[in-house]
């Protein structure tokens, strides 16, 4: 078994970007709604990784009563703010909010997070319109291209299905011409799914969904999902210690694909502002 260091990989490819992001001097603002633990953590690490590029990072920091019109009148001063290449609003939002009124509201050239349909629908179309894609699905595709993990052909099985992981990968992974099965609360037999898998991604927020009894001997194994335990240590929806011992490589949680989501986070704000600059 091989671990699929997003941390090390995460830190390759930011090192990668210096150089431009010193000539295109780019910003990335992040919009915080509240005071989250889980999201101030988040918004922490993608300050670090801004700095670590030499790309500025501009937080705005919002009380969690906010109504859906002044969440919207931050999203347009963004938008407005030519200062600003790239943004995005930190999930999850207080009940009071709207979410997909909030993406649709984003400019698709700042977007770079990937959420907007406009950007979710270029994904959609081949891997050459991935010009903003969604960051943790992006990040999947270059953890397993960097161990070159092939994609072509093989059974890919999602477990999870919402719009900003589960879907986009699947839609990422069958444009890369894999075989792709999504499965979601609903699925009436996920085992039997997943022991098809030769790449298994997990993106559901459950800890111990996946077992050892439910994949086969050499999977490949990306676990999206972060959790914590009752004694407050991170971990994934995978039974890392013993479904590692069946898989030929596995993301670790924490240093998996949350860092990888980070770095792809950091090469869209790259490609954002030099979309912007060559307009
Ligand atoms: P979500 O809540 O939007 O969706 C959860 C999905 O899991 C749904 O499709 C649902 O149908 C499915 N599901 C729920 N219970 C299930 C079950 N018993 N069997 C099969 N499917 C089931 O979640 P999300 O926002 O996509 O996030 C999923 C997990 O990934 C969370 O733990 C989240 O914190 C984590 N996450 C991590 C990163 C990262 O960078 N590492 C990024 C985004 C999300």
């Amino acid at each position: 078994m091989e671990l699929l260091d997003g941390k090390a990989l995460s830190v390759q490819l930011i090192d990668s970007v210096k150089d431009e992001a010193e000539k295109l001097k780019p910003t990335l603002a992040v919009i915080l709604v509240g005071e989250n633990p889980a999201s101030l953590t988040y918004v922490k690490n993608k300050k670090k990784a801004c700095e670590h590029a030499g790309i500025e990072y501009k937080e705005i920091n919002l009380p969690d009563t906010i109504s859906q019109e002044d969440l919207l009148k931050e999203v347009n001063n963004l938008n407005e703010d030519s200062d600003v290449n790239g943004f995005i609003i930190q999930m999850p939002l207080p009940d009071q909010i709207s979410v997909p009124e909030i993406i649709r509201a984003i400019d698709p050239k700042k977007d770079v997070d990937g959420f907007h349909a406009y950007n979710l629908g270029k994904m959609f179309l081949s891997p050459d319109f991935e010009d903003l894609p969604p960051a943790t699905p992006s990040g999947i595709v270059k953890l397993l291209d960097y161990y070159n993990i092939p994609i072509r052909g093989q059974e890919v099985v999602v477990v999870g299905h919402s719009n900003h992981v589960g879907k986009p990968i699947g839609t990422m992974m069958l444009n890369r011409n894999a075989t792709v099965t999504t499965c979601h609360i609903y699925t009436k037999d996920l085992a039997s799914h997943t022991k098809q898998a030769d790449i298994l991604i997990v993106a559901v927020g459950k800890i111990n969904l996946i077992t050892e009894d439910m994949v086969k001997d050499g999977v490949v194994i990306v676990d999206v999902g972060i959790n914590r335990t009752d004694e407050g240590k991170l971990c994934g929806d995978v039974d890392f210690e013993n479904v590692s011992k069946k898989a030929s490589f596995i993301t670790p949680v924490p240093g998996g694909v949350g860092p990888m989501t980070i770095a792809a986070l950091i090469l869209n704000t790259i490609s954002a502002a030099k979309r912007q600059a060559s307009n």
